[in-house]
C-alpha cells in the first residue's frame, strides 16, 4: 500500500491546529451550547446585496470574472477608497491599483506569497489572528512575535526593536482579532512612517473597517468630514509603501461568499494577480457582482447593536479580570484571573462542562493565559455565557 503520510510536505504536516480542534470536538459533544466562540456576525445579509448576487446569478453571469475582478465591483472599492483615504487605484503602467480576492485570507495568502522568501522575517502582534504565522511560514519566511500585552497595541516603539536586516513585512491588523484593539491615528503614523523608513512592508490587515465604535473614529478621511477608521494608510504617499487588505464577510455578514482585496503598491499587485490567476483564478463571479452594491446597505443601525454587546460584556467582564476595551470588531481578550490557577485552554475546557464554548489564549498567542469572546452572537447568549463567566471567576 502506498505511504501516503509518508509523502506529505512538511508545510502542511508543520502546522498544528490542535488548540482550537480539542476545543470544537469538546464542543461537539454540548446539545445546545452557549456559544460564543464564533468569529462572524449573526445578521443576515442586506437585502440589496443578496438582489445583486441573485440576479447576477439569474442573468448567466456565473463563469470567470478577470482575475482583478469584476469592473463594477472595483469600481465600487475605487470610489470607495478615494473618499476614505485619498487613494487612486486607478490601472497603470506599473500595475494593478486593486484587486479582489477570494476573502480577506486570498489577499494575505497572495501577499505572503508574491513578497516572502525562505530567510525572510515577518513582524506580527502577539496575540495575532491564528492564520498569520502560518502564512509567513506557508512562503518559507519566519514569523517575529510582538508582544502587545496587555494593551494590545502594536506601536512602532515595540516593533523597531525587532527590525533586522531580513524583516521585509510588518503585519498590523486593527481594528485585531483577538483582542478588538484599535490604534489610534498617530499609532497607526508612527508605525507606518517607522516601516517606510526602513524600507519594510507595512501590510494593514483591515477586515473589520466598519466595526467601529463611535469612540474610536477618531480621524477624519479624505473627504476631511467624516470621522474614519485610524489606518496607516491615511499619510502622502502611503498608496506606495502600505499593502491594505479588506474583506466583505464580516461586514456584510457574508464570511461565505469568500470576498476581499488588496489595494497599494501597484508593483506588488501586479505580481499577486499573477499568482491568482494560477492559483484561485477569480473570486466567485455572481457574489462579485453582489458585493458592487454594498453601498446601498446601511450598516450602522447593526454597529450600533454590536457597540450596546460590547458594553454590556466590558461592564460586567471588567469587574472580574483585566481586558483591554475593544474599539471595534466583535471580540473581548480577558485574562484568566491568576487567583484560579489555570491556563486559558483550563479555563476555556471547564466552561466547556458548564455548556459555554470560547477559545483560549493560547490559539492566539505564545501564552497561554486568556480567553477570547465572540459577541457576535445574540445578546441573551452573551449574557448567559457571561453568567457562566460570572460564577466561574466570582
Ligand atoms: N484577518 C483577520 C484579522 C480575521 O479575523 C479574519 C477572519 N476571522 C480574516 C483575516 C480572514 O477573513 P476572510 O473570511 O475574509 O478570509
Amino acid at each position: 500500500m502506498m505511504d501516503i503520510t509518508g509523502m506529505l510536505a512538511s508545510r502542511a504536516t508543520g502546522i498544528s491546529v490542535s488548540g482550537i480542534r480539542r476545543i470544537f470536538d469538546l464542543g461537539a459533544t454540548l446539545k445546545d451550547p452557549i456559544n460564543l466562540s464564533i468569529g462572524q456576525p449573526d445578521f443576515d445579509v442586506p437585502e440589496p446585496i443578496k438582489a445583486a448576487a441573485i440576479d447576477a446569478i439569474k442573468n448567466r453571469r456565473n463563469g470567470y470574472s478577470l482575475t482583478q475582478g469584476v469592473k463594477e465591483l472595483r469600481a465600487a472599492i475605487k470610489d470607495r477608497l478615494r473618499e476614505d483615504l485619498g487613494w487612486d487605484t486607478s490601472d497603470n503602467e506599473t500595475g494593478l491599483g486593486a484587486l479582489v480576492t477570494t476573502g480577506t485570507s486570498g489577499g494575505l495568502h497572495l501577499a505572503m506569497m508574491a513578497l516572502l522568501e525562505p530567510g525572510d522575517e515577518a513582524i506580527l502582534a502577539d496575540p495575532y489572528f491564528v492564520a498569520y504565522p502560518n502564512l509567513v511560514s506557508l512562503a518559507g519566511a519566519t514569523p517575529v512575535y510582538c508582544d502587545t500585552y496587555p494593551d494590545g497595541k502594536m506601536t512602532a516603539a515595540r516593533v523597531e526593536p525587532l527590525m533586522t536586516a531580513r524583516t521585509k513585512c510588518v503585519l498590523l491588523n486593527t481594528p485585531a482579532n483577538p483582542t478588538g484593539v484599535v490604534l489610534s491615528q498617530v499609532e497607526c503614523d508612527e508605525l507606518a512612517e517607522l516601516c517606510a523608513r526602513r524600507g519594510v512592508l507595512l501590510i494593514s490587515d483591515e477586515i473589520y473597517d466598519e466595526f467601529l465604535f463611535p469612540e474610536s473614529r477618531t480621524s477624519l478621511a479624505a473627504d476631511g468630514k467624516t470621522m474614519a477608521l485610524p489606518s496607516p494608510c491615511r499619510g502622502a504617499g502611503t498608496q506606495d509603501s502600505v499593502l491594505l487588505i479588506r474583506g466583505f464577510g464580516k461586514t456584510f455578514g457574508l464570511t461565505g461568499w469568500r470576498l476581499g482585496y488588496a489595494a497599494g503598491p501597484r508593483p506588488l499587485l501586479r505580481e499577486m494577480a499573477k499568482l491568482q490567476q494560477f492559483t484561485f483564478v477569480c473570486a466567485p463571479t455572481p457574489l462579485q457582482y453582489g458585493c458592487a452594491a454594498v453601498a446601498q446597505a446601511d450598516m450602522q443601525p447593526i454597529i450600533a447593536d454590536y457597540a450596546n454587546r460590547r458594553d454590556m460584556v466590558v461592564d460586567r467582564l471588567s469587574k472580574l479580570t483585566d481586558l483591554p476595551t475593544p474599539g471595534g470588531a466583535f471580540y473581548a481578550f480577558a485574562r484568566v484571573p491568576e487567583k484560579l490557577g489555570m491556563t486559558g485552554t483550563q479555563f476555556c475546557e471547564a466552561c466547556i462542562e458548564r455548556n459555554l464554548l470560547m477559545i483560549p489564549g493560547g490559539a492566539f498567542s505564545k501564552r497561554d493565559t486568556h480567553f477570547r469572546l465572540s459577541f457576535a452572537s445574540p445578546p441573551d447568549q452573551i449574557a448567559r455565557g457571561l453568567d457562566v463567566i460570572e460564577e466561574m471567576i466570582g
